[in-house]
């Protein structure tokens, strides 16, 4: 019998990767607006930031970023490019050879539930993490709205018209510069 993760959700099985989570950490590990007090606005940049980062997201993670390593900036980059304009030739290309570049090992898990094991790099997982996200919520994987902010978030309001990363942070923010701007006149 394989031990309970300690944390996390119950339908996650120790050594399983959340890739779409890992992808939207990556996308929003660079911001001047929502960085914490003792943050960087770029977590990737010093070794000690982008492993604080990394354990964030869990010791799978962590211990693969630390096995393969890999240019996560270059590929912070790409995928922003991509989603910001995804019929760009370039960008398109770029997202599609890094899809290419690894794959999914399949095996039972408890309950007979099927468990995907990505077999690739870091960089991998988060454009395997960003390609399931839009395939379960088209066009719903998006930048917000705040013209500072570089979060990306996924919609999954019914309505669809979620235009924040936070409505505490970036949704307050702009509200209340517009409601400035209106007072200055
Ligand atoms: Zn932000
Ligand atoms: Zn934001």
């Amino acid at each position: 019998m394989e031990a309970p993760t300690p944390r996390g959700k119950a339908t996650r099985e120790r050594g399983e990767l959340n890739a779409p989570k890992i992808a939207l950490a990556l996308l929003s590990s660079e911001c001047g607006v929502c960085a914490g007090p003792h943050q960087p606005s770029d977590r990737l940049v010093a070794d000690q930031d982008r492993r604080a980062w990394a354990r964030e997201l869990g010791p799978t993670w962590a211990a693969l970023l630390e096995r393969s390593g890999g240019d996560l900036p270059t590929t912070r980059g790409l995928l922003r490019r991509f989603l910001d304009a995804p019929r760009a030739a370039p960008a398109a290309r770029g997202f599609e050879r890094l899809l290419r570049s690894g794959r999914l090992r399949l095996r039972l898990g408890r309950q007979s539930r099927i468990i995907a094991e990505p077999m690739g790099t870091p960089s991998w997982v988060a454009a395997w993490g960003v390609a399931t996200m839009l395939s379960s919520h088209p066009g719903r994987l998006r930048r917000c709205a705040h013209p500072a902010c570089g979060c990306y978030f996924l919609d999954t309001s019914r309505s669809g018209r979620r235009k924040w990363c936070a409505m505490a942070l970036c949704g307050n923010r702009v509200k209340a510069q517009r409601h400035y701007r209106r007072a200055e006149r």
